[in-house]
């Protein structure tokens, strides 16, 4: 077995938490070691949006020109069970300056922070499946994957939903959660505004498109797997779903047998805790609940900053401690609010009545984009509509 260096810290996953978590550790001067098992980050199953918060949080990372050549979006088109169609524009968050999202790429944002860290000094292991973690009586860890070993003072888990830290921790706890996503990059067929989209459809299954270029627009689709258990094979499921839906019909060109689809299941995780003895987790491997606010990435995204300002090598215990409890603090709100949205859309005359009154109240319909978007936390969100009403101009 061929050891390698003593590390300050040992991150599985080149995702875009382990990544931008490296990127920030070897900032605040740390020895760091990322592991990854894919010969180099790949495209996930991901609707590859990130809300505008996340932009926000990029920028102040200094990561502004990983973003630059991204096509920006500027709000999203919420599309009800019966059709009703609502155009939504994010609400500036100051009066000088817009709030736009992004679509990236993910696998090349990823690359480009990665080889931004080697040159300040991060040592990445590609094409590296870590099988087996062991702790000491210091404490440290050693990761290996059968050939070779990493050793540190501390692990960090950005390894996904399969998570081997959260396991090896014993942190798993069951989901019930029975959904499954089908995800693909299709052909566009016609070229809309830049805005995401979300299709709310029959029996609470829901579409996220996203346009990536003018050619591509990046396709997932959310159900309950009962009704996918009994299908003719994906491509034809797909297929009769946007044959019977115009408005997912207008855009998308004809599904043929050769387009790829990639089912998952889960795309659930719960955790019972999100720190262990020297070890921590973030990013999927910390939890996940639902793409339909697409808070996967934004999660991660805040979650490394939160960890990467918190780590404290002299005081492991206290500052994962503190890390904890402030991720906490941030989601709970945002954790209840996309349940809020799960239970709407199971009700299909429910979101039609919703997609009815944003039809007929475009301020509010941009106010609550602005939610989902992460401009406005739910007490900012409430007071900005508090204001309008006391102004009377609602
Ligand atoms: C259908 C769907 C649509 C979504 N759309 C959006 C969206 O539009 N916007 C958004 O913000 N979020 C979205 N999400 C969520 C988002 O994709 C995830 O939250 C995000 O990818 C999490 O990033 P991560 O770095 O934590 O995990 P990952 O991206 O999964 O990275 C984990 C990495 O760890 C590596 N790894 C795993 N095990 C090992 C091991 N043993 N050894 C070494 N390496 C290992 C993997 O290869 C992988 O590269 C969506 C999710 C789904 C399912």
């Amino acid at each position: 077995m061929k050891e390698n260096d003593f590390y300050d810290v040992v991150i599985l996953g080149a995702g875009i938490a382990g990544s931008l978590c490296a990127y920030q550790l070897i900032n605040k001067g740390y020895k760091v070691a990322l592991i990854e098992k894919n010969a180099q980050p790949k495209r996930k199953i991901c609707g590859e949006y990130i809300c505008p918060d996340g932009v926000k949080f990029l920028e102040e990372l200094g990561l502004s020109d990983s973003l630059v050549g991204r096509r920006s979006i500027m709000g999203m088109k919420l599309v009800s069970p019966s059709g009703i169609e609502v155009d939504t524009f994010f609400p500036k968050r100051n009066s000088n300056k817009y709030s736009i999202g992004k679509s990236i790429e993910r696998g090349l944002f990823e690359k480009d922070i990665i080889s931004k860290s080697i040159k300040l000094g991060l040592d990445f292991f590609p094409n590296t499946k870590i099988d087996k973690l062991i702790q000491d009586g210091n404490g440290h860890w050693t990761a290996s994957d059968g050939q070779n070993t990493w050793r540190g003072k501390l692990l960090i888990g950005a390894d996904g939903i399969q998570s081997i830290v959260a396991k090896t921790l014993n942190l798993n706890k069951k989901s019930e959660h029975r959904k499954i996503a089908i995800h693909a990059h299709l052909q566009r067929n016609n070229l809309l505004p830049d805005l995401g989209q979300m299709h709310v459809l029959r029996n609470g299954m829901y579409v996220g498109l996203n346009p990536i270029s003018n050619q591509e627009i990046n396709f997932s689709l959310v159900l309950d797997k009962k009704f996918f258990d009994n299908s003719n094979g994906v491509n034809t499921f797909v297929r009769n779903l946007i044959d019977s839906y115009p408005i997912l019909k207008k855009q998308i060109a004809n599904i043929e047998e050769t387009d790829h689809f990639n089912v998952l299941m889960p795309i659930s995780k719960k955790v019972k805790s999100i720190i262990g003895k020297n070890a921590v987790l973030m990013g999927d491997a910390a939890g996940f609940l639902d793409p339909l606010t697409g808070e996967g990435m934004y999660s991660a995204i805040k979650m490394s900053k939160l960890l990467a300002e918190q780590i404290d090598l002299d005081n492991i215990e206290q500052s994962l401690s503190s890390y904890q409890t402030l991720k906490i603090q941030f989601f709970k709100n945002k954790i209840q609010i996309n349940k809020i949205f799960q239970l709407i859309i199971k009700s299909s005359i429910m979101s039609n009545l919703i997609g009815h009154f944003l039809k007929t109240h475009q301020y509010f319909a941009n106010q609550l984009i602005g939610l989902i978007g992460n401009i406005y936390t739910p007490k900012t969100f409430i007071q900005s509509l508090f204001l309008k009403f006391k102004n009377k101009g609602y």
